[in-house]
């Protein structure tokens, strides 16, 4: 590895690449190409802020594979952006994609900012100049960006304005995560927690549990989080506990899901509201629960919590939240373990079907869009889990093998140029 993508989150998505490259007994030198991203770009984002200074910001795009397809994934804004973490998800994008069966490579975009610290005004300077410095690489048939942790519709609307400015027309295509009003899609925005859903209900059932004994418990309430408790506990599950960054409420009733919804879309700290006992993000992680779902940042599941965690089934909707030593204890303990590539696709794959709809310059039904990612999901699920069970391996395993074997493919078919 070079220096400059050295990260805790790189090193455990190479960590995890060398033990599946090795148990599949991959070709040595794909091996090399496909521990380093193809390209990575470092941009420096000077932006006015409103009280009249300067503030130079860092933004990054790192395309990690592009053999079969334009590549694809998200824009994070968080304090804690790094190259090396950027990269990593790149990485986990490109098995992602190959799962999923998308006609994708793998990019991840960030800048190193906490939006919330940002004006509107600011954070719309800010993307755009982000968009203007990633130009070159971005565009409907070479990188499509979308949302991630810290990004919103609105900021893909920024970012398709600005691509769309430069080229001289609208490309819808250029981005997905977009408003409905410029070609975006009907389900993208609770794409991902649908998704987690659909995943978990999978997992409930092939081990024989009822929707209805199910309790749910999750870190993080963005986007992601958010979606999943309220489309879980519209399904009929027991949604026990919840949490933000701040802290989190637990209920062995079961909360309600709706109230604490809409209100945490007005704004108010989930530690603000009474509807159960308030615990920290520690103490969440280790509740009694059926499914446990982190959604939220990465290597939260560690050797320090693992053997303390009581779930049947840990739905990772989070890129890359349990360490390699964490998902070593959980398989001893006979956890059931959806893996990130796997559990959190949906996002990615309703983005598929966005830019479909946007090359294609023609709209789906809602049901059209639920009806195909459930097909999707139901596919890669019962896939990766007949090849965890002919191969005796764990989930995780055999999604990046299927993952990376896909992409192997299509790189001895392509060949090396020159
Ligand atoms: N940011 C999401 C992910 O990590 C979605 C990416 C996309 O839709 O391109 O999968």
């Amino acid at each position: 590895m070079i220096a400059e993508f050295d990260h805790p989150t790189f090193r455990l998505a190479v960590a995890q690449f060398d033990q599946v490259a090795e148990a599949m007994n991959l070709d040595t030198n794909l091996r090399e190409r496909l521990k380093t991203p193809q390209r990575s770009l470092v941009v420096a984002l000077p932006i006015r802020m409103d009280d009249g200074t300067v503030r130079v910001f860092h933004g990054y795009r790192v395309q990690h594979d592009s053999a079969r397809g334009p590549s694809k994934g998200g824009l994070r804004y968080h304090q804690d952006v790094t190259l090396g973490e950027v990269a990593a998800l790149a990485m986990w994008m490109t098995w992602k994609t190959a799962l999923a069966g998308l006609p994708y490579g793998g990019a991840k975009g960030g800048i190193t900012v906490d939006p919330h610290a940002l004006s509107l005004a600011e954070l719309e300077r800010l993307t755009r100049r982000y968009a203007a410095e990633v130009f070159p690489l971005i565009g409907p048939d070479k990188d499509i960006p979308a949302t991630d942790i810290g990004t919103t519709p609105q900021v893909m609307a920024w970012l398709m304005d600005t691509y769309s400015q430069q080229v001289g027309f609208s490309v819808p295509g250029a981005v997905t995560g977009k408003p409905l009003a410029i070609g975006g899609s009907l389900g993208r925005e609770e794409a991902t927690g649908r998704g987690v859903v659909d995943f978990t209900i999978e997992a409930l059932r092939h081990k024989g549990i009822s929707l209805e004994d199910t309790s749910v418990v999750i870190q993080g309430f963005g986007n992601v989080g958010s979606h999943t408790a309220r489309i879980f506990s519209e399904a009929g599950a027991r949604v026990v506990g919840v949490s933000d960054v701040a802290g989190g409420l637990f209920n062995p009733k079961g909360l309600p899901i709706d109230e604490i919804f809409q209100q945490h879309r007005l704004g108010r700290p989930l530690q603000d509201m009474k509807a159960g006992d308030h615990v920290t993000n520690d103490e969440l992680l280790t509740l009694d629960c059926t499914v446990l779902i982190p959604a939220a940042l990465s290597e939260q599941i560690t050797e320090k919590n693992a053997g303390r965690l009581r779930c049947r089934i840990l739905t990772e909707a989070a890129n890359g939240p349990t360490t390699l030593e964490a998902d070593a204890i959980l398989d001893d303990r006979d956890v059931f373990i959806i893996p990130d590539i796997l559990a959190n696709s949906g996002g990615v794959i309703v983005s598929y079907f966005e830019w479909v709809q946007d090359v294609q310059r023609f709209f789906w039904q809602e049901r059209d869009i639920r009806q195909r990612l459930q097909e999707l999901i139901t596919t890669a699920f019962q896939r990766t889990l007949c090849f965890a069970e002919e191969k005796k391996t764990t989930m995780r395993i055999a999604a990046l093998m299927n993952g990376i074997d896909r992409v192997a493919q299509a790189h001895t078919a392509r060949g090396l140029y020159p």
